[in-house]
């Protein structure tokens, strides 16, 4: 164990809440209080489209984690005003960060994005982007586009990776492997843009050695920040043939505080934490149904961390040899392997 007491000194947060919150790092950015609004562009995902696969990933069912997905379709300045508002009125919210969130949010060419980057970027409340994609469908050229929003604002990247371990990857038919995401990482590295990793724990097959290996591997890759979430089980997926079938379970409440707080001992503190818990929308979950809300169970992984006399990265060691970053991929993106532009379709579902 570390030397706790002046980590605690430096970092206050860990010793409140054991982890790094994004609230806490957006605190120290900027002086006002800032909110993500999430939008919806209308791409699509090259992992349904049949570019990298389809049916898409075994979990998911875009509506279920969109809210935006329903309804009307609005354009980005209207997804922008309503949520201003809505944030402004029920949080006390001063400026956003535009949270380009539904399906594969660079999955388009560079013009077609431009535009829907500057759309939200052009309002003068919108402080930020994140930019939600898959690691296989990022080009160098996108990569610049993005890059070039850092001169003047918080810019991050959000590529979801869910486990390391390609058995995994292809058994929940991600579309990508591990090799794809060190690529994308090894070239948003090159940049100034701010790099987020998804990961669930508890996917199929997966034991707690393997799901602590994806924390060893992201804890050395560089990234900026992290975004955890339990396995559930949403209606009309794959993932829900599978377990009523009896081919997968889902973890109960108190096995993912704890697989939680694992992780986070072996991730460094200073990886922000943007979120600790996935949640679905409406009435789309069949399984877990747990009875704690969010915070509930955000505190009981801090609770479980405390207990342990733990923190995040208690348990992480600098490497001896950090990871090269000279190493060269040979991975071509799905952007660059289909050279027709690509369509930005309107997704209502
Ligand atoms: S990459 Fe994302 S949007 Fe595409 S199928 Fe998988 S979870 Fe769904």
């Amino acid at each position: 164990m570390k030397n706790a007491s002046s980590l605690f000194q430096q970092k206050p947060y860990l010793l409140k809440y054991r982890f790094y919150p994004f609230r806490e790092y957006l605190k120290e950015q900027f002086p006002y209080k800032v909110y993500k609004i999430p939008l919806h562009a209308g791409f699509t995902c090259p992992n349904r489209d049949g570019r990298a696969g389809v049916g898409g990933c075994t979990y998911c069912i875009n509506d279920s984690f969109s809210p935006n997905v329903k309804g009307p379709h609005l354009t980005i300045k209207e997804q922008v005003e309503r949520g201003k508002a809505f944030y402004k009125k029920g949080y006390g919210a001063e400026k956003f960060i535009a949270y380009f969130q539904s399906f594969t949010n660079t999955y388009a060419d560079v013009e077609t994005l431009r535009s829907c980057y500057e759309e939200a970027l052009a309002d003068k409340d919108v402080i930020g982007i994140s930019i939600g994609t898959r690691p296989d469908c990022i080009t160098d050229n996108i990569l610049s586009l993005i890059d070039s929003y850092t001169k003047k604002h918080l810019v991050w990247i959000e590529y979801g990776l869910q486990s390391i371990h390609d058995k995994t990857l292809s058994r929940i038919n991600r579309g990508h492997d591990y090799k794809a995401f060190l690529d994308a990482i090894h070239r948003t590295k090159k940049t100034c843009i701010n790099i987020c990793v998804h990961v669930i724990l508890g996917l199929p097959g997966e034991t707690k050695e393997d799901m602590m290996e994806t924390a060893d591997a992201i804890a050395d890759t560089g990234v900026q920040g992290i975004k955890l979430h339990h396995l559930y089980v949403a209606k009309n997926t794959a993932l829900a043939e599978d377990y009523f079938q009896g081919k997968v379970q889902t973890l109960d409440v108190n096995a993912y505080i704890k697989l939680a707080a694992d992780f986070l001992e072996r991730i460094p503190s200073d990886i922000t934490v943007q979120r600790l818990v996935g949640d679905t929308h409406g009435n789309f979950l069949i399984s877990p149904v747990w009875k704690a809300s969010k915070a509930a169970i955000t505190y009981g992984i801090t609770q479980e961390l405390e207990r342990r006399g733990a923190y995040q990265g208690s348990r992480y060691t600098v490497p001896v040899s950090p990871i090269n970053d000279s190493t060269s991929f040979s991975v071509q993106t799905l952007v660059e392997q289909n050279s027709e532009k690509p369509v930005l379709h309107t997704v209502k579902a």
